[in-house]
């Protein structure tokens, strides 16, 4: 029920890749339609806002980025409170409520919600509705949601508290001696995790006190599409079933396009990141041709450039979209006789969107075919606002009722398995609704800014002077309903088509590296706080890098290597790589590398194992890295616990890095004799001592 006075609340966001940004203002839009006011502004926007004297309630979305790192814009407000010399009551006076957004595939999920919602807690602050742990590993949606539904309901509770004159009593009963919420140990702990993880059938009852979201068992993501469900037909019960769906994004961009007919430049990513354009001047295959995935190396020569990296630093990689997609998209969205016009771009002054703005990321006078090709990222995966739009830009009745089943509380499961899980994009949704026609203004809305992707360096300068290697598999995505032929990544297939040429000439451009004809490729240094060789050269390390994870590990090897030839007298550390592929005769990348590294004494011990290649002898062959580790269980603890020693862990974060985590916790607490939690501790010291160190990604 709307107010009839427009209650006010602060409404803070700390955006990495502009998704905090979109749910922040997601919940202005929404507070409108509550009948109260969002007050909006970054965290960086310290003059806007000021936590000192605020007295309404605070809403905060923060999202984690990097190792668990706050988002750059979050940097300052994070240092901020937590400056030592604060009171424990520096904060009584607010009353807040955070949701935290992250990724469970990465070891600090949430890291920065939960920084501020402890040391907000310290200060005295409370919360005055359960703080939400959104996970994009399994879909943010599924926790955004619910949460901001009984926000409103919890910003209510939160007035009437204030306005009632035992509130200080209400308080008192919520907050323990030394201002620490008496819910907050146990209590809130049940309520973050049922709201983290809904798929946690958790019978424990929440404070009372506390608002909590209510959670929709039904969006666990658990269940699975009913036989005979497919992207554009549904069957009962979602197809007979009333729908909740989702509010109408407010349209905020006008788009102009103009016949001022610009020759489209040079390539020049929108983005200051971009530093260099560099030749390729090397590309090989890995893997042999029967294996399952496609691993390439390539070589770039920076000896142009001012680029200075180590071993464990990352690269960025500018790659445009699929040009073919690009062409399909303009024709299916009408514009093909527009496709070189300069795309115009203004606000509409009649929009209800709260601190709209303009993209950044698209150039002045950039044509249309720049924009879809260069700005936007065209194969990102439909967010449920977005099919909601899209109902209203759709004729025919049946495929207007599909889409709104899809973006619908009831559709969520076929939302999951169907646009979410196969990474559909928006061409293939268009190309899957025939009557759906959006204007290019709801693209330029709806689809985040294209990203650069990053790779690990896999060699050292010391021993590539002026060239920098990177390793990848090509990312193939199969046929599936909605998609009618297998796709490959937009940067891992970009790559593979720019250096088919070389390929076919063994693996070297024919022509100097400054030729025209010789394939470049935009980058920037991504350098890594911690993901580098130990200092000491005497410290033991261990490396754990199967598949294209073992790429940042060439580059330490190579370093090392290098650095042993050059201080023959020097004490070195023993080092040992833990190796893992499918099958060792198509895919042991490096193999001739890493054995002439074992013969001259760089690498201590390599372990390898071939996860599909039937075991040689009787008895059963490690399958994995972690079962490699379990072999060697005593040495791994000799390095970490007793040899101060470290151990590095780069690849999938998905499975790989969750398991070997696993296994470590289980080598310290068989090598200690210590129980599952004390071991977890000690492997979370390792963690703070930047003795085990993770690079991966999901
Ligand atoms: P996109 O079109 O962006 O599609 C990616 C999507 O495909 C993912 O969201 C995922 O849902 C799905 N997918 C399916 N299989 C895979 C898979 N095997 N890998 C990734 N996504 C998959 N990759 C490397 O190959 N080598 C590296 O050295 C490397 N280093 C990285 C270092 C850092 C710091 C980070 C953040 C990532 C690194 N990656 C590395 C991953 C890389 O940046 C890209 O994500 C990957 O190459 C896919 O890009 P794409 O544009 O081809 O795929
Ligand atoms: P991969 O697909 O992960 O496979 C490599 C080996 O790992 C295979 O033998 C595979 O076996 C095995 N494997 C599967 N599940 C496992 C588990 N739970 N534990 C241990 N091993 C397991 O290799 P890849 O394609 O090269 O992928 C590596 C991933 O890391 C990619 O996603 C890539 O983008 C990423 N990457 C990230 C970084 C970084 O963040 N710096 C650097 C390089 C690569 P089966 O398939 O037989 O089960």
């Amino acid at each position: 029920m709307p107010c009839e006075v427009k209650t006010r609340f602060l409404l803070l966001y700390g955006s990495q890749s502009g998704q905090a940004k979109a749910i922040a203002e997601e919940i202005c839009q929404q507070a409108d339609e509550h009948g109260f006011k969002g007050d909006i502004c970054c965290m960086s926007e310290s003059a806007k806002y000021n936590l000192e004297t605020e007295t309404d309630p605070v809403v905060i979305v923060v999202s984690t980025t990097g190792d668990g790192e706050p988002p750059e814009k979050a940097l300052q407000f994070v240092k901020g409170i937590r400056t030592k010399t604060l009171p424990p009551d520096h904060y009584a006076h607010l009353c807040y409520a955070l949701l935290a957004l992250g990724d469970s595939n990465y070891a600090e999920f949430c890291k920065c919600g939960k920084t501020i919602d402890k040391r907000l807690q310290e200060l005295g602050a409370k919360h005055f509705y359960a703080t939400g742990h959104a996970d994009d590993g399994v879909g943010l949606e599924l926790v955004v949601d619910p949460w901001i539904e009984g926000l409103w309901e919890a910003i209510r509770k939160a007035y009437s508290n204030m306005s009632d004159p035992n509130q200080e009593r209400n308080d008192r009963a919520r907050t323990g001696q030394n201002g620490e919420p008496a819910e907050s140990a146990d209590n809130k702990q049940v309520a973050d995790l049922k709201i983290q993880l809904l798929r946690i059938n958790d019978s424990n009852d929440l404070s009372p006190d506390l608002p909590e979201p209510s959670l929709d068992k039904g969006k666990s993501g658990t269940e699975t599409t009913p036989l005979g469900a497919s992207l554009t037909t549904s069957i009962s019960p979602l197809s007979e079933s009333t729908l909740n769906i989702p509010a109408l994004p407010p349209q905020y961009i006008h788009v102009e396009l103009m016949n001022t007919t610009t020759k489209e430049e040079n390539f020049i990513p929108p983005d200051q990141e971009a530093e260099h354009q560099v030749p390729v001047t090397r590309a090989v295959q890995l893997s042999r041709e029967d294996a399952v995935k496609t691993a390439l190396l390539l070589e770039l020569d920076i000896s142009g450039t001012h680029i200075s990296y180590q071993p464990g630093d990352s690269l960025n990689v500018f790659c445009p979209n699929n040009s073919g997609e690009v062409e399909e998209l303009i024709q299916r969205l009408g514009l093909a006789e527009m496709r070189e016009h300069c795309v115009h771009l203004q606000l509409r002054t009649d929009t209800k969107k709260k601190a709209a703005q303009l993209p950044s990321y698209v150039p002045e006078k950039s044509t249309l075919k720049y924009l879809l090709t260069w700005c936007l990222e065209i194969r990102s995966i439909p967010k449920k606002a977005f099919l909601r739009a899209l109902v209203d830009y759709t004729t025919n009745a049946a495929e207007k009722r599909r889409l709104q089943e899809l973006c619908s509380k009831q559709g969520s499961s076929d939302y999951n398995h169907l646009v979410r899980d196969p990474n559909l994009s928006v061409l293939e949704l268009l190309l899957a609704f025939p009557s759906c026609s959006p204007p290019l203004s709801l693209l330029i809305e709806q689809l985040p800014k294209l990203r650069p992707r990053s790779y690990s360096a896999a060699s050292s300068s010391l021993y590539h002077p002026g060239k920098l290697h990177f390793v990848f598999n090509i990312v193939e995505f199969p046929q599936c309903s909605g998609r009618a032929v297998p796709r490959r990544g937009v940067c891992t297939g970009w790559l593979s088509e720019l250096i088919s040429p070389i390929l076919q000439q063994h693996g070297r451009p024919s022509r100097d590296p400054d030729s025209a004809l010789v394939p470049k490729v935009s980058i920037g240094l991504r350098p890594s706080t911690a993901f580098h060789l130990p200092s000491d050269p005497a410290v033991p390390f261990i490396m754990v890098g199967p598949g294209t994870g073992v790429a940042p590990f060439i580059g330490f090897l190579q370093h090392r290597a290098k650095q042993r030839q050059e201080n023959p007298d020097t004490e070195f550390g023993e080092t040992w790589l833990f190796f893992g592929c499918r099958h060792k005769d198509r895919e042991f990348l490096f193999r001739d590398e890493l054995e002439h590294f074992v013969e001259n004494g760089t690498l201590t011990h390599l372990k390898v194992c071939f996860s599909r290649d039937a075991p040689k002898g009787p008895e059963p062959a490690p399958k994995y890295v972690q079962h490699n580790l379990c072999l060697h269980a005593q040495d791994v603890a000799r390095i970490l616990l007793q040899q101060n020693g470290c151990i590095y862990v780069c690849g999938d974060a998905k499975n790989m890095a969750k398991d070997v985590n696993e296994t470590l916790i289980e080598i310290v607490g068989k090598e200690l004799t210590v129980d599952k939690l004390e071991a977890m501790k000690v492997v979370a010291e390792l963690r703070d001592k930047k003795c085990y160190m993770q690079d991966v990604w999901a």
